[in-house]
């Protein structure tokens, strides 16, 4: 069996070989810049259950008792910064051997760290929609005195431009993701745990069409040993700028 070295330099060569490489990553990758994924065990998400708080017919239902979740978790992603982990994807990218960053976080991490094209599948906290007539305006100078906050509009309430569970993928995140998926031939996958549908869809879809699938993440998922060729395991911010240094390397 390879070990961790050995796969990072798999990794490297498949990259470097690749013609078209994309990246497809989760919350895990951000849990090295302080937001917690859904599964870590003290977490925002120990005290807040997902399926109570994440599905748009409970903000609809409750929009002030939502938006005490939602104002930790704005308040969290607001001061994280990136971490190695995303400026390895964003040197990559600037290196010209990543084509695109596929995101279901909603952080702004990876534009934070110089990526340019990232593909937010399930939106972003840094802007705020009204619920009913579509005014949009940016969360950073939010005061959040008043939860929830209102449109300046229509005067009705505002929500992070983020998917909640029950909300349909923005239409041209969804076609440009799966564009990439159909015409990669390396993705990376980064930190997620794939369950979320349709984003779940992404390395599948590659897989299909012959890309080959390498993960990295802390534990095994449901790609591993079958959509996935091989998993690096252990942390994003450690294992993504040891496979950059290696096809740095390979490059001379
Ligand atoms: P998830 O919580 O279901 O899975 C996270 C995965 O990351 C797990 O497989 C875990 O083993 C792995 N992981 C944790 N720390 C890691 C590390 N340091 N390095 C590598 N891997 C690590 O997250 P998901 O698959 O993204 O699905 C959850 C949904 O919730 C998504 O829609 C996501 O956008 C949203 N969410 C977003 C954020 C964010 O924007 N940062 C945070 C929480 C949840």
């Amino acid at each position: 069996m390879e070990g961790l070295s050995q796969l990072i330099d798999r990794a490297a060569k498949d990259i470097l070989s690749s013609r078209k490489t994309i990246a497809f990553t989760g919350a895990g990758i951000s849990v090295e810049s302080g937001i917690p994924d859904f599964r870590s065990a003290d977490g925002l998400w120990s005290r807040y259950d997902p399926d109570e708080y994440a599905h748009i017919s409970a903000f609809r239902a409750n929009p002030e008792k939502v938006w005490r979740m939602l104002k930790e978790m704005m308040e969290l992603t607001l001061g994280a910064e990136p971490n190695p982990a995303h400026r390895a994807l964003a040197e990559l990218e600037e290196m010209g051997l990543l084509s695109s960053v596929i995101t279901q976080n909603v952080d702004g991490l990876h534009q934070r760290a110089g990526s340019k094209n990232v593909i937010e599948f399930h939106g972003t906290n840094d802007y705020l929609v009204c619920i009913r007539c579509g005014w949009r305006r940016e969360s950073k100078d939010l005061s959040f005195d008043e939860i929830p906050p209102r449109c300046e509009k229509c005067g009705f309430i505002l929500k992070p431009d983020v998917v909640f569970f029950g909300e349909p993928i923005p239409p041209e995140a969804q076609r440009r993701a799966f564009e990439e998926a159909r015409t990669c031939d390396v993705v990376l996958v980064i930190g997620t745990s794939a369950v979320v549908f349709p984003a779940g869809e992404i390395p599948i879809v590659a897989k299909r069409r012959g890309a080959k699938v390498v993960e990295i993440n802390k534990e095994s998922t449901v790609l591993t040993g079958s959509i996935s060729d091989y998993l690096l395991q252990g942390k994003a911010g450690e294992i993504l700028p040891r496979i950059v240094e290696k096809v740095r390397e390979g490059m001379h």
